[in-house]
């Protein structure tokens, strides 16, 4: 049997990596993706609330990152697939991209620190028609669609973000929120209520979308009816919890997290859960690097 496994190179992989090193417990790190720095990788702009960060973006940061001793050890383009619970330990599926192998091992503990990815999200219309009309990132695609009308489903920060970015770039801008508030922060708020060109829609939903002649739409259809000319829908309705396929299935929170204690102890014995993955609530930096920090200290005082 196998020691420690780390699973993911993002800011939470990346802390606990350091922790172990620091205190000398010998461990084995993989990443999925053939990078590290996670959803670093998605922040354009300069990171919020981490000073650590010297201003620069989360793509800055993680470009940083990359070639650095942080990252020293750690396998990328090696998934975790599956994780089962047996008798002798945690037995592990890893996935090479390079082979597409799945090899078997068995860890006495595994430290997922898996993040969240962008919540899937589906209307009638949509099918087929992601970068087409329907975008994800107002950062990289937003220049498609300057001085149009367009929409932006959500009501978080990055929703919000998105909303004033495209405002920036001449477009008339209604910004759909499902609830009677927004969730995103006041600084962003405060920048919503001072941008004119920004109409928000509380309570609504959007129920269809319709194509347009070319590679953009004609117009989105609201819940109450509404039908509104965009050209294009940036939608930015929060995150899901990444995990791999687990047997048997450990406890979740009612949002899929995975619930842990206070020292990021699962519900499987041996099982460990390390930033955004383990709450909703861990979703900025300094959550994400302190719980990440605390779950390693905890890990290195029972090495
Ligand atoms: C648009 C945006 C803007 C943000 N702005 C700010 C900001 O201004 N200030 C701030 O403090 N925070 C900000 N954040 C939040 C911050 O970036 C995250 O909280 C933090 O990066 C999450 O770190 P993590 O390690 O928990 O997860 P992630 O960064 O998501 O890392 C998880 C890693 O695990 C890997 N992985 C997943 N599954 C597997 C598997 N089965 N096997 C192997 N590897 C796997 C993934 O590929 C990924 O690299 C922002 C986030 C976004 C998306």
């Amino acid at each position: 049997m196998s020691g420690l496994l780390v699973v993911g190179g993002g800011m939470a992989g990346i802390t606990v990596a350091a922790e172990l090193r620091r205190a000398d417990v010998a461990f084995t790190w993989v990443e999925a993706d053939s990078r590290a720095g996670g959803a670093l990788h998605r922040v354009f702009n300069p990171l919020f609330g981490w000073p650590e960060g010297g201003g620069r973006s989360g793509v800055e940061l993680a470009a940083s990152i990359e070639d650095s001793e942080d990252c020293a050890g750690l396998e990328r383009g090696c998934k975790v697939a599956s994780i089962e619970a047996t008798a002798g330990g945690l037995r592990v599926g890893l996935e090479r991209s390079a082979t597409a192998e799945v090899t078997w091992s068995v860890w006495s503990r595994v430290v997922l620190c898996t993040g969240t990815r962008p919540r899937r999200w589906e209307a009638p219309g949509a099918a087929g028609r992601w970068g087409r009309g329907l975008e994800l990132s107002t950062y990289g695609r937003g220049a498609h669609y300057a001085g149009e009308a367009v929409a932006v489903v959500g009501g978080g920060d990055a929703a919000v973000e998105g909303a004033l970015r495209m405002a920036a770039k001449g477009c008339t801008v209604w910004l759909i929120v499902r609830g009677p508030a927004l969730r995103a922060s006041p600084r962003f708020v405060e920048a919503l209520a001072a941008t004119p060109a920004i109409e928000v829609r509380f309570g609504c939903e959007v129920n269809e979308v319709i194509a347009g002649s070319q590679d953009k739409l004609s117009e989105v259809v609201l819940s109450d009816g509404e039908r509104l000319p965009v050209r294009g829908l940036f939608v930015r309705v929060g995150v899901d919890p990444v995990l791999p396929s687990i047997t048997p299935a450990p406890a979740l929170d009612a949002r899929g997290y995975l619930r842990v204690d206070h020292t990021g102890l699962s519900s499987m014995a041996g099982l460990y859960g390390a930033g955004e993955v383990t709450s909703a609530e861990v979703s900025q930096l300094r959550e994400v690097t302190e719980q990440a920090l605390r779950v390693a200290r905890a890990i290195c005082s029972g090495a």
